[in-house]
């Protein structure tokens, strides 16, 4: 059996399509809806993965460059698939972020303690055992992109 965890996250943002003619060619804004899945196994905590290190990792690698930015900066064509391409490719190495960020010394004590004393997260041993397994991004209520493993 396979248990996966599932963040809700929201963004605002700008674009317009370059290789398409229709009103999406025209400066318009989003409300992005992104849903991040992580698989893996229990920790002895009985938690996969604790959701405030998720939501920071998100915020940090992510939503930081994508909220309230015109997404034509970053992407000659911004669809949906593109950013979500894009997303998958900042997560993907969730485990070493996830890591990374126990590092932060911003990170609340308490959380960091309570944290390195799961299995998931060990520094000694990267045995991955959380990973992305996918990522879902919605421009609308309605229509979305899937990706995943
Ligand atoms: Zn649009």
């Amino acid at each position: 059996m396979q248990i996966t965890v599932t963040k809700e996250f929201e963004f605002d943002a700008a674009h317009h399509l370059t290789k398409y003619y229709g009103k999406c060619e025209r400066v318009h804004g989003h409300t992005y809806k992104l849903l991040v899945t992580v698989s893996g196994e229990l920790s002895n905590n009985d938690m996969l993965i604790d959701f405030i290190i998720l939501k920071r990792v998100v915020k940090k690698y992510v939503l930081d460059y994508l909220d309230h930015h015109d997404l034509n900066t970053l992407f000659e064509n911004p669809t949906t698939e593109k950013v979500a391409l894009w997303i998958w490719d900042k997560l993907e190495n969730l485990d070493s972020l996830l890591i990374e960020e126990l590092d932060d010394p911003n990170l609340d004590a308490e959380i960091k303690s309570y944290l390195t004393s799961t299995e998931n997260i060990d520094k000694s041993n990267q045995n991955n055992k959380i990973s992305l397994k996918e990522i879902k991004l919605y421009e609308s209520k309605t229509s979305y992109v899937t990706l995943s493993k």
